[in-house]
């Protein structure tokens, strides 16, 4: 995996960051977006589901470029938001790396912003730089051109 940020240098997170997901699914709604999934959040998505993969990617999914997303309703809330993630243990990658995305942290001030949409945000458990670090790395690395 490419690094991304370098471990030794300073960032305003360098003494962590408290996140604990409250559930209130603003990330979910909202703006429409893709909610990208891989082949085996695919299979991982669909068997949770008990549904056929080829099944599952016609009813819930939509091409992406070279993969898929997730689709949405018509304000733009993923179709698997009901009162909460209903596959939240097997949410994809790119929420389970939110609210730890590069442009969330490239500056104290993204974060703040970022706070505001997230309760999320300055609650539960500390995450380490290093952990944060990864989430950025692991996300990044997933959406990086070619
Ligand atoms: S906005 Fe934050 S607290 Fe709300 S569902 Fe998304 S990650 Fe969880």
């Amino acid at each position: 995996m490419e690094a991304f940020y370098i471990p030794d240098r300073a960032y305003f997170f360098d003494r962590g960051l408290s996140f604990e997901c409250q559930r209130c699914g603003a990330c979910c709604m909202g703006e429409p977006g893709v909610i990208l999934v891989t082949i085996e959040e695919i299979k991982r998505i669909a068997g949770f589901l008990k549904m056929g993969e080829e099944n599952f990617i016609n009813t819930c999914l939509y091409p992406v470029g070279a993969g898929y997303s997730i689709k949405e309703d018509k304000g733009g809330r993923c179709i698997f938001y009901k009162d909460g993630c209903s596959i939240y243990p097997f949410r994809p990658l790119q929420c389970r790396t939110y609210p730890f995305w590069f442009n969330n942290l490239r500056s104290e001030e993204n974060w703040h912003a970022v706070s505001r949409e997230c309760p999320g945000i300055g609650k539960g458990m500390t995450y380490g730089k290093e952990e944060i670090l990864e989430c950025i790395a692991l996300w990044a690395d997933f959406i990086k051109p070619g």
